[in-house]
């Protein structure tokens, strides 16, 4: 076979060569240590947590180590592209914080190393297909879906492997250049092929999470390019990574399986592979097993719920950070104002046994980072949020702006600040009371109080209040209202003796929470009352009367 003519055959357009493309995409100048990560979404429509998982990983070791982190959009699957699909990914990663140094970008493509989106790279994929060709190292393939099953269905019942190798490859393999092109001017179509050799030899290749993999080396044809010209995953993979200069290529678990193809194609081209870690896969418990997280059955493996309930970036960052490291909560502990982005994150401390997604914890996670914000802060983030998920929400937040950074002082600071808000979703429902637009009575007053009691004690209340008052003369004169009506101003009085009281004085100032805020969960009443300001408290509680 004369191994030139095949390569003009199949690729009569492609007139670059692999030297074109070194020089095209040279070596980066970085500093010493410096890595170059990525993460390669597909354009499904559906933005998954371990994409943000390991998009959290790669930018962390990329921007620790002054290196590049970049966004490559691998669209190479037809039948998965849903239009629309690409912003998703970007305004997602967007919306996370998770910031690229190069890649697709909205307007097209930022950065020396692309196109980032592989359909536009056919023509770098195809003059390394040609190169492979003219080594004699691939072939076109002409099997058909019906030849290619009856191939499994004997591998099948012999208990062989299952592909096109060895004696299932030779009819291919062994076309002569004549039979190739009379084939083409016939329009067959055709895949390259990968020639594997037989072997029963082992790889061994180092994961920077995993350790030491060892598995016996590919001896498969497998497919490089398909019948449209685009390559397989595998190919992109290698030629992309190689020429994007890629120190790191961080990918979830199940490509464990392809990595002897991956480690031939990076062989024969005589590059070297960049370090692989493999993440582990996200799962959840249920019951008292561990299972993988479904598309299906769980809303929170698709980065849009978390968009949507309003769990801000920092607390999914963190509650990755914790999933991802095990040093991570000891850092936090150690260092309770820090900002999580100066952990020093490590690729040795990750689990390999399955990273477990616990939205309990998360919640947990998130109330903790909530409440470390300042109030500002906390009001730009619920702003903005609102301005994209509740847009009514947004008008009461301009409106009423200065009334909600004061409540979201009410407790913030200190040793042990209010944990009350988890979401923005949440915010909106927690902090609905201080606005009369959604003011709300949600709990019922507490049984001890009876409507003509609440009646009776709300209207002394309002009498003796004087807003100029201080906290603690404020309580002072709620605990003598108590004892007035016949409350004990101590609950462990009560509870010693239930009979002697109508009640303790938290029904009391349950009273006075449900009347001033519509609820029993809410801060501290003088507080409250001090944002609201006079009138509407007055108002509030005259409701009573
Ligand atoms: N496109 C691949 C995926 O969506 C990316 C794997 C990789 O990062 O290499 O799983």
């Amino acid at each position: 076979m004369d191994w030139n003519q095949l390569a003009d055959l199949l690729f009569p357009d492609i007139v670059t060569t692999r030297e074109d493309m070194e020089q095209r995409f040279p070596k980066r100048e970085l500093p010493q240590g410096a890595n170059v990560t990525r993460i390669g979404p597909s354009p499904t429509g559906f933005v998954h947590l371990g994409n943000l998982y390991n998009a959290i990983i790669g930018e962390r070791i990329a921007h620790q180590s002054n290196g590049v982190f970049y966004l490559r959009i691998e669209d190479t699957d037809n039948k998965r592209e849903v239009p629309g699909a690409v912003a998703t990914v970007i305004n997602a990663m967007a919306y996370f914080g998770v910031n690229f140094d190069e890649g697709a970008v909205a307007e097209g493509d930022k950065g020396a190393y692309g196109p980032y989106r592989q359909r536009q790279r056919r023509e770098i994929y195809q003059t390394f297909a040609k190169w492979l060709v003219l080594q004699g190292k691939a072939y076109p393939c002409f099997l058909s879906e019906e030849e290619i099953a009856a191939i499994r269905e004997e591998q099948n019942a012999r208990k062989e492997d299952i592909g096109i190798y060895g004696k299932y490859a030779e009819k291919n393999r062994n076309l002569t250049l004549e039979e190739i092109r009379a084939k083409l001017e016939n329009g067959e179509t055709w895949v390259l092929r990968f020639k594997g050799s037989l072997n029963s030899e082992y790889i061994a290749v180092e994961d920077a999470i995993r350790g030491k993999l060892e598995m016996p080396r590919n001896f498969h044809d497998f497919i490089l390019l398909k019948s449209d010209g685009i390559p397989t995953y595998h190919f992109a993979h290698v030629v992309d990574d190689h020429l994007m200069r890629s120190t790191h290529v961080i990918r979830g678990e199940e490509w464990i399986p392809s990595l002897p193809i991956h480690i031939e194609l990076f062989r024969e081209f005589g590059w070297e592979h960049p370090i692989y870690c493999h993440t582990a896969t996200l799962m959840k418990i249920e019951g008292s097993s561990k299972r993988k997280l479904s598309k299906r059955k769980d809303p929170e493996l698709a980065l849009a719920y978390y968009q949507e309930e309003g769990i801000s970036q920092d607390a999914v960052w963190e509650f990755l950070l914790t999933v991802l490291n095990s040093d991570y909560e000891e850092w936090r502990i150690a260092n309770p104002a820090g900002n999580y982005l100066d952990f020093p994150y490590t690729l040795e401390k990750m689990s390999t046994s399955g990273a477990l997604v616990d939205l309990d914890k998360l919640r947990d996670v998130s109330k903790n980072v909530i409440c470390r914000m300042s109030a500002e802060e906390v009001y730009e983030k619920w702003y903005a949020w609102c301005v994209k998920y509740n847009e009514k929400y947004a008008v009461l937040l301009e409106k009423y702006k200065e009334r909600t950074i004061a409540a979201l002082k009410i407790g913030r600071g200190g040793e042990k600040p209010r944990r009350d808000i988890e979401t923005w979703k949440q915010a909106c429902e927690f902090m609905s009371f201080y606005y009369d637009e959604t003011f709300e009575i949600v709990d019922a007053m507490p049984e001890e109080c009876d409507e003509a009691l609440v009646h009776a004690f709300v209207s002394r209340y309002l009498e003796d209040m004087d807003y100029n008052d201080d906290s603690a003369t404020w309580f002072g004169k709620v605990r003598e209202l108590t004892r007035e009506f016949g409350f004990a101003v101590k609950p462990k009085d009560y509870k010693k003796d239930p009979s002697a009281y109508k009640g303790s004085i938290v029904h009391v100032t349950n009273m006075l929470r449900v009347a001033l805020t519509g609820r029993c969960n809410a801060p501290d009443i003088w507080e409250v009352t001090h944002v609201l300001g006079e009138k509407i408290a007055r108002e509030r509680l005259g409701r009573w009367c």
